[in-house]
């Protein structure tokens, strides 16, 4: 939701603290869960992750979770799906050149990383989008040690 993507990136900085102290015990369950159910429960995580993710950031489920390196702001809301913006066109106003009522993704990323203690991971972000993990799920690849980007 718009709305509420814009409030996660005003509370950065809470968002990130909230991250950093419910991700070590949500991991250990999701890795005793992958353990003894293999595969079994992957589609349900998967959609809880959606949902939660999708409520809190518009998240769109690339399969790259890039959120704490972005100030909380989902750069697949990038309508060019930039993933280190913003690009050359945005408004001098901060919204998008694509979508002129949106805000530009990007332009509310730095403000977010801004806003939070590990902020300057920002500046790392020069990798292109695998678009053949659109609708994985990061969480269970962080469950299986499998390399992510919001590591
Ligand atoms: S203005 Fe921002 S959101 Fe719009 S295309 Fe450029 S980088 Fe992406």
């Amino acid at each position: 939701m718009y709305k509420v993507r814009l409030w996660s990136v005003r509370h950065s900085r809470f968002m990130e603290r909230l991250y950093n102290t419910a991700n070590p015990g949500i991991l250990l369950v999701l890795k005793g869960v992958t353990k003894i159910f293999g595969k079994r429960l992957d589609r349900p995580i998967t959609a809880m992750e959606a949902g939660v993710k999708g409520f809190l950031f518009d998240c769109q489920m690339c399969g790259d979770c890039a959120l704490s390196k972005t100030g909380m702001s989902c750069p697949m809301n990038c309508p060019k799906t930039l993933r280190n913006g913003p690009c050359g066109g945005v408004r001098a106003n901060g919204m998008c050149e694509v979508k002129p009522d949106m805000n530009c993704v990007w332009v509310l990323a730095w403000d977010g990383a801004s806003r939070m203690k590990n902020g300057d991971a920002i500046q790392n972000n020069e990798f292109a989008v695998d678009h053949r993990e659109k609708g994985t799920s990061t969480w269970l690849k962080l469950a299986r040690d499998e390399k992510t980007t919001d590591e």
